[in-house]
This record gives C-alpha cells, structure tokens and sequence, in this order.
C-alpha cells in the first residue's frame, strides 16, 4: 500500500520518465491575479503560458498543486465533513502540454498510468466525454477498449472548459472509479451522480479553441490540462472509499481525537473530519501569507478558521484546539511543502490567538442561538436579524451559523440577513454624512460600546467573493 506522499512522487516520476519538467507548485494566492481568490487548479500558474503571452524553455509539465475551493467559482466548503471526496484544501497532481502533445497521447498517457503503473482494474473505470466530442470517444475506445457504455456523453458546461469568456477553451474528460455496489451513488449524467460510488478521479482538459467576442475558432497549437486528486486517487490505491479514511487524515484525525479524547464515530465523526480538513486549509493559506481578517482572502480563511473551531468546541475542547494538531500536519506533509515548516511559529500563533478569541464569544452565540431557535423544528427558519447579530456582535460567519443549524435541518433566512446588514450600513452612513469629525469619532465610539468586548467583522466582511 503506498502513502499520499509516494503516490505524489510515483505520478511526478512517472511524467518526468515520459519528458514533462516537475514545476514546484505555484502559492495558494496566486500572483498577479486580482481576480481569483485562491489558485483553484493545477493551470492557474501557467494561465499566460497557455495564452501564449508567457514563454518557458518547456512544452510538457507536472506538478502537484496546492488548492483550494472555499469561494469564488468553486466552493466546496459546504461538502467538507458531509461527502466522502471533498476538501477545503487538496493537492491536484498535473500533467500539461503547451502546444506539444494533444489528445490521443494525454489519453494514452492516462491509461498507462492508473492502469499500468497503478493497476487499477479496468471494469472499475467509466468515462465521460463532451456530447459532441467524437474524437475522444474513438480514441477512448480506441487505447482502453470501453465499450459504448463506458464512455458517457456529457452535454453539458461540465465537460466542456473555458478560462473566461474569452481565451483557450475546449472539451473535456472525467475519468470516474466504481467504488462498488455497497455505497450510494449512480454514474455521470444519472440521477444518483452525487453519491460516492462513482468517484471523478481525473480530468482531461482538451484546450483546442479560442473563444473571441465574435466566435470560436480553433487553435493551431492545442494544448493539454490535466487534474487528479491525489487524495480521492489515494483512497483507490489504498482500498478504502473514503478520502478521509487515507494515510495522511487518518493521522490527522487520530491527532484530533488524541487531542480531544473523544473518538471518531457517531456524530463526531463529521466534526473530526471538518477539523482535519480547516487545518490543512489554515494552516497552508497561513504559510502562503494570508491572515484571519475582515474582508477578502483573509475573510475567507477566518470563515474556515472559526468553522473548525465550532467543531473543536462540539467536541468538548476546553481550551484552544487546533493549533495543537500542527506537529501532526508537518510530520505528513512537511517534507513535500517546506513552507509549512518554516511559518509553523506563525501558523502555530495565528490559530491559538484566533480560537483564544473566538472561545470568548462563541458559547454565548451559541446560547443565543439555540434560545433562538427552541420552538424550530425540521425545515424550520432561522430569523435574519438574528443571523445578523450573531455574525455583527458574536464573530459568527453566516457560513458557519448554517453549519451549526445543518444536523437539525433548519436553515436561515439569508435575504433577511442581508437586509440587516444593509440597514446596518446605512445607519452608519447617515451617522456619517455632513459631520465633522467629533461626530466620527462618536461613531466609533458608538460601534465600540454596542460590540463591547467581543468584536466587529466590518461591513466589507460578505464581499469576499471571487471569480475565475
Ligand atoms: P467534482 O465534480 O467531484 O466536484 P470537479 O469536476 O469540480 O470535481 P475538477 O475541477 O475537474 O473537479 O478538478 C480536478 C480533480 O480534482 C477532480 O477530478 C478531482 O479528482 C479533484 N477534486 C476536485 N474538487 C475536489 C475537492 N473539493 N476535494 C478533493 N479533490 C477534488
Ligand atoms: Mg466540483
Ligand atoms: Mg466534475
Ligand atoms: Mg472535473
């Protein structure tokens, strides 16, 4: 059985042999580009390389990069803990081409390596194409033998991959792993597609136009854009059918139960996992420069912080938790990411101030928030205004008020709480208007006396949204 960090080494080696450059991963914020919010996949560090505008002394690459979907186009922090293939933060391996090899050698490629190299069965993988991509589906059939019913067409926007409204695009192919029979879930295209059966593997990108304001013409050096997961291909490798149940989070989790001496069944199976996952994301956002704040990256990362935090209470830590599960994250992937090792102090600081000050208002939120919602049963509301005070006086992200009331199956009045932090906004600004500055200052003042000692998230706090 191998570990998540010689799975990483064997699909690099195994690109290097067949002439890729092994590029470092590029950082969790991603340079030069204002509008994305986290690096999302493994293209995002070669985004003008494709386009043509950047040039490197190399036309095949891989890597192993560090992602993260917890805003923005993709979003799956609402999966963590709940799906058996979802994380905050994970490592997509890649393998690129830039105007080099096209489709039939990316398939070919593929196809040796999870069925050579890594021997996984043949009638355990399905495929999907774009609908009018014939190319691929011949060549599918062509290098793995699948039969018509193995190679699903996919109409829609999911196989088919665009950077924006305009540049590359092109259609794309999701390689799928039959878990089995005994879990929940049906294949691609079907109703039962968000099970965890049939789990997307890797995706092919086949980057063959150029989208301009008037049409879509082809490109005449094609490219190639490849993404795995590397823990959902280490949960195949490993023979178990849940990411979580893998090498690196059973360490984290074994971690998280040490820490807190409570063990991973019943309902705090979901909390350990959700632990286990926010750390890896903190504590990588940290070590690429982000900190917990009010607005933007840093927003988001607070958002991810006190979530897991909220875990670590539900499981009746007493004192600040997830900065003790450090040591267990660098002893998995330090070798692999350097930098962890060198930000742990701040990585180790950030976290232990940040769930020092939240414990100090999050059991009264929490009492406020169960005195709110007593009389509320199953597909019940929770008030706006309520949400709004929770997240204004007592540091709770909207977020993580609908994860909290998600095991009972109430939900929140969002548009409720939207409108309260209008009305908010607005009092302020006519606080504001036409004063001098010793009504500035009464402003303050005022904002400080109403929030006390517990703390206020700023108004800017929602606006961490950002776009591929
Ligand atoms: P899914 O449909 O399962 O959400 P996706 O199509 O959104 O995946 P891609 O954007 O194609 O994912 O990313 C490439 C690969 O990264 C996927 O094939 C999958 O193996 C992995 N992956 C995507 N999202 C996650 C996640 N949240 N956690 C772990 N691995 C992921
Ligand atoms: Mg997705
Ligand atoms: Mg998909
Ligand atoms: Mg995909």
């Amino acid at each position: 059985m191998s570990g998540v960090n010689e799975i990483r080494s064997a699909f690099l080696d195994y690109f290097a042999k067949n002439g890729h450059q092994v590029v470092e991963s590029g950082p969790l914020v991603p340079r030069n580009d204002p509008t994305l919010m986290f690096t999302n996949a493994g293209m995002v560090q070669f985004k003008n390389v494709f386009t043509g505008l950047e040039k490197r002394d190399y036309a095949r690459a891989a890597t192993s990069q560090k992602v993260v979907r917890a805003g923005g186009k993709h979003n799956d922090l609402d999966n963590v803990g709940y799906t058996a293939r979802h994380h905050t933060f994970f490592e997509m391996l890649g393998n690129f081409s830039f105007g080099d090899y096209f489709k039939e050698r990316a398939i070919e490629l593929a196809w040796t390596l999870i069925t050579k190299e890594f021997g996984l069965a043949k009638d355990r993988l399905l495929v999907t194409v774009f609908a009018e991509d014939d190319e691929a589906h011949g060549l599918w059939k062509k290098i793995a033998g699948f039969s018509d019913d193995r190679i699903i067409r996919i109409p829609t926007s999911d196989n088919f991959w665009t950077m924006g409204d305009t540049g590359p695009c092109g259609p794309c192919s999701e390689i799928f792993y039959d878990h089995g029979e005994h879990i929940w879930g049906g294949p691609p295209g079907s109703a039962e597609e968000d099970g965890d059966r049939f789990i997307e593997i890797w995706n092919l990108v086949f980057m063959q136009y150029e989208q301009t304001p008037q049409a879509r013409l082809p490109l005449p050096r094609p490219s190639i854009d490849t993404g795995m997961g590397l823990e959902r291909i280490a949960a195949v490798l490993q023979g178990v059918h849940d990411n979580y149940d893998i090498d690196l989070f059973r360490a984290l989790i074994s971690a998280s139960v040490n820490a807190t001496g409570v063990e991973a069944d019943g309902s705090a199976r979901a909390s350990h996992r959700v632990i286990a996952d926010h750390l890896r994301s903190s504590c990588f956002l940290i070590a690429d420069g982000v900190l917990p704040s009010n607005e933007g990256r840093g927003y988001v990362l607070r958002r991810i912080m006190r979530r897991g935090m909220r875990h670590a209470h539900l499981l009746g830590a007493q004192e600040p938790l997830m900065w003790r599960l450090v040591p267990a994250l660098i002893r998995e992937m330090g070798r692999a990411y350097p930098e962890l090792v060198r930000a742990e102090a701040l990585i180790t600081e950030t976290l232990r101030l940040e769930e020092g000050r939240f414990r100090k208002t999050l059991e009264r939120g929490l009492g406020l928030l169960d005195a709110a919602t007593v009389d509320l049963s199953e597909g019940g509301e929770l008030d706006g205004e309520t949400a709004f005070r929770l997240y204004d006086t007592y540091g709770f992200p909207l977020d993580l008020t609908q994860d909290a009331l998600r095991a009972r199956g109430i939900g929140v009045d969002t548009a409720g709480f939207a409108a309260a932090m209008e009305r908010q906004k607005a009092e302020a600004r006519a606080a504001w208007a036409g004063s001098g500055e010793a009504a500035t200052d009464a402003v303050w003042f005022g904002l400080k006396e109403k929030c006390g000692a517990t703390e206020f998230l700023g108004y800017e706090a929602e606006r961490a949204e950002g776009a591929v």
